[in-house]
């Protein structure tokens, strides 16, 4: 109570932070209504006209002001879930932990968020016979909202409709001076969510920030508490990561961090393979190009490069001993599987993409006859080609090999029985002459 009240006096925020709420007026941010999409200015304007505060928030924000293309339009809201969904004609509540709107419009959706508050003593929390937090839907202020973020430049709020940007926590400051700041206590903020460790690396390498020094300095020593985090949290972060757009920066700045060993498996993975290590960088540089070129990624094949070192030097060692190519590299690739699924939690839905992109590898040193045909008829083909470029880049594979399929797809049709590799071709143009 006297704490409360102590509080309110000096304006002391939650997390002892002392939020000042500085409002930007539309000459000073340089943002457009415009740039929001059709559908998050919608939400925003229904919202606003039913007589709730209503702002674009989060990385959306932060992107636009950095001066890069959002992803996607996230909407915080003083309005309640029940009173979104009223509101908003084509809506769906989702969520039990914490439940979020996604309002619906024909090619998008925007997640509408209502203000959350502290989890306190006296919240209302719900849990399962287990424990499990099933509820926790605790509303705060539009200031708590914001002192529950992670960094201050994603503690942004933009209303659309005055075109302001109103800032709690210097974001505003800190993006122009290109810094990445937590709010609040780092080291108390990450073990709150040690995902934020991993937050903090993609976003100051996708944005190409520095660390603020207090956001920095605690990670090295709480690295270990990402062993608590469920495993396919780590891997849904580690994903984003990789799929970011700056992987192989991303990757730079974890091992810089010491946020790999024995942390994060897929990335042991990724830093821990002298052989493959040029083969995983053309690999991650490649991925990195591709996003920034609007060319879609699949994580299927991104798995499939980070695996291919254990695959070859097993389906090596597999031929080397006697057993014959094919069905030494389809036990290669099993075992690989298998071996690396205790670590590495990637989930099984990705094995089948995986094993059609390595099992097509021997085909492409397969030139004569109606087999290169078929193999460009192949639905898997186009993946299989960018993965064998890959290899022949890394130098595992003739640059030759290479060159020929790219033009064998590139020539008219007509042209391509007269590529046929000579030597691979004689007997069939004998069988064929007489
Ligand atoms: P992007 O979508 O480009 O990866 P983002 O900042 O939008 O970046 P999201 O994961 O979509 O990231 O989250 C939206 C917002 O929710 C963030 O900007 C941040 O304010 C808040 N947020 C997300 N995850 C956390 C977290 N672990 N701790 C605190 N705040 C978070
Ligand atoms: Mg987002």
């Amino acid at each position: 109570m006297i704490a409360t009240l102590i509080k309110k006096v000096l304006r002391i925020g939650p997390r002892g932070a002392v939020p000042k709420l500085k409002h930007y007026p539309a000459e000073t941010h340089g943002l457009h209504p415009e740039s929001i999409s059709a559908c998050a200015m919608r939400v925003v304007k229904t919202l606003q006209g039913g007589g709730f505060k209503a702002y674009i928030v989060g990385g959306a924000v932060r992107d636009l002001l950095a001066g890069r293309e959002p992803k996607d339009f996230d909407v915080a809201t003083d309005a309640t879930p029940e009173q979104v969904r009223r509101l908003i004609r084509r809506s769906r509540i989702i969520g039990r932990r914490f439940q979020i709107v996604h309002a619906i419009c024909h090619d998008e959706v925007v997640e509408v968020t209502t203000f959350r508050g502290e989890n306190r003593e006296d919240a209302n929390q719900q849990t399962d016979e287990h424990g499990r937090l099933t509820r926790d839907n605790v509303f705060g202020s539009m200031e708590e909202d914001a002192a529950r973020r992670d960094f201050t430049v994603n503690a942004l709020y933009y209303d659309p409709v005055r075109n302001e940007v109103l800032d709690y926590f210097n974001g505003v400051a800190d993006l122009r001076a290109r810094r990445l700041t937590m709010i609040g206590d780092p080291a108390q903020r990450y073990r709150e969510d040690p995902v934020r460790m991993l937050r903090a690396v993609r976003f100051s390498a996708k944005l190409g920030f520095e660390m603020d020094a207090s956001t920095r300095a605690p990670i090295h020593n709480m690295a270990d508490l990402l062993l608590n985090v469920p495993e396919s949290r780590l891997f849904d972060e580690i994903l984003k990561l990789l799929l970011s757009g700056h992987a192989h920066a991303c990757v730079g700045r974890l091992r810089a961090e010491g946020l790999h060993h024995d942390l994060l498996p897929l990335l042991d993975l990724i830093l821990d393979q002298p052989q493959g290590e040029r083969f995983i960088r053309q690999s991650l540089e490649n991925t990195d190009r591709r996003i920034l070129e609007d060319k879609p990624v699949s994580p299927g094949f991104l798995f499939a490069t980070l695996l291919w070192h254990p695959v070859l030097d097993d389906w090596k060692r597999r031929m080397a001993a006697g057993e014959k190519s094919m069905p030494a590299l389809f036990s290669a690739m099993g075992e690989t599987l298998e071996a690396q699924r205790k670590k590495l939690a990637i989930p099984r839905r990705y094995d089948a993409v995986m094993k059609e992109i390595w099992g097509l590898q021997p085909r492409f040193e397969q030139r004569s006859g109606q087999r290169p045909f078929r193999l460009l008829e192949h639905p898997r083909f186009r993946a299989a080609y960018d993965f064998m470029l890959l290899r022949a880049d890394s130098g595992e594979l003739p640059e030759e090999i290479a060159d020929w399929w790219t033009d064998f797809q590139q020539v008219p049709p007509e042209e391509r029985e007269a590529m046929l590799v000579e030597e691979e071709r004689p007997k069939r143009s004998r069988r064929r002459r007489r």
